[in-house]
């Protein structure tokens, strides 16, 4: 094994600042350095960028993202107890990690940030898809981020990168891939992971499109993708009624089959349908 920095072991870190892991916190750490490295390595390069963590805990892929050289790291943890364990990483890396201790949910990172900026992180799973989806509908596009590069479980990691006529595809998939590339890079078992999560797990490396791949007003593509597979089984002149009352002549317009479900609905159908329904577009 390779050491990655002059630091100790993970695992004398996680032992000298009793750092049990706490399920509520969604805490399944990364304790090997060489992965951590490996993981860092796909969020791109590093050299000229700012990176958001969320949740370092000891800190094993802040470690990783600071070697890469990563311009600056600012963490974001709730768990108080890994803030001294984190201090030693930033006395070890001067003026490149800051640590912020909160709810990744309620603090505004962008206060602390220099563009260009990436967001790396092992998340909890707790609130993973929530930030994900955060990220993905800002007020503003392009985002304030390069890319995303985000440890899921594997299920949720399939479901961002589905493909239409898959169970697995939906609005995250939609929302992933109308301004963004998203691509599963690492597959990870549960082994990996101290303790060891019940399900496997995946890296998803996201890119944010400059412009979007098809025009469309946000708030009208995500309502009616929402409503869409709100209702996935029905047909789509069903389950989007409560969209418009001349819903038929807008999937018309747009060359959807009314009969047809939302599964069946390329990216590209939803962005027509939602310009019919907001023309101005
Ligand atoms: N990055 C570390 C690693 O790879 O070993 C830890 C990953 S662990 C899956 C998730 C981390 O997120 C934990 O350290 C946990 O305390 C932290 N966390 C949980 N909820 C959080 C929240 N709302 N805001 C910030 N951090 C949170």
């Amino acid at each position: 094994m390779t050491a990655i920095d002059t630091l100790p072991p993970l695992r004398e870190v996680i032992a000298t600042h009793q750092l049990s892991a706490r399920k509520s916190l969604g805490q399944n750490f990364l304790l090997d350095l060489n992965l951590t490295a490996k993981i860092a390595r796909q969020a791109g390069d590093l050299s000229h960028c700012d990176v958001l963590e969320i949740g370092p805990g000891p800190g094993g892929l802040t470690r990783g993202l600071l070697a890469e050289g990563a311009r600056r790291v600012l963490a974001v943890e709730k768990d108080g107890r890994c803030i001294p364990a984190l201090a030693e990483i930033a006395d070890a890396y001067p003026n490149r990690l800051q640590v912020i201790e909160g709810d990744a949910l309620e603090v505004n990172p962008l206060e602390h940030l220099t563009p260009p900026i990436r967001v790396a992180a092992n998340l909890p799973y707790n609130i993973g898809t929530e930030l994900l989806v955060r990220w993905l509908t800002p007020k503003q596009w392009p985002p304030f981020w390069q890319s995303l590069t985000l440890m899921f479980q594997r299920e949720v990691a399939e479901r961002i990168v589905a493909l239409p006529g898959t169970k697995k595809y939906g609005r995250l998939a939609l929302l992933a891939q109308w301004r963004a590339e998203p691509n599963i890079v690492l597959s990870l078992p549960p082994g990996a992971f101290t303790p060891p999560p019940k399900v496997s797990s995946a890296v998803v490396h996201l890119t944010a499109l400059p412009e979007p791949r098809f025009p469309a007003d946000a708030g009208m593509l995500n309502k009616v993708v929402a409503a869409a597979f709100n209702q996935r089984r029905k047909m789509l002149r069903s389950a989007l009624k409560s969209v418009s009352p001349d819903i038929e002549d807008h999937l018309k317009e747009a060359g959807i089959p009314p009969t047809e479900r939302a599964e069946q609905v390329s990216l590209e159908g939803f962005c027509a349908l939602a310009r019919s329904l907001e023309p101005q577009i």
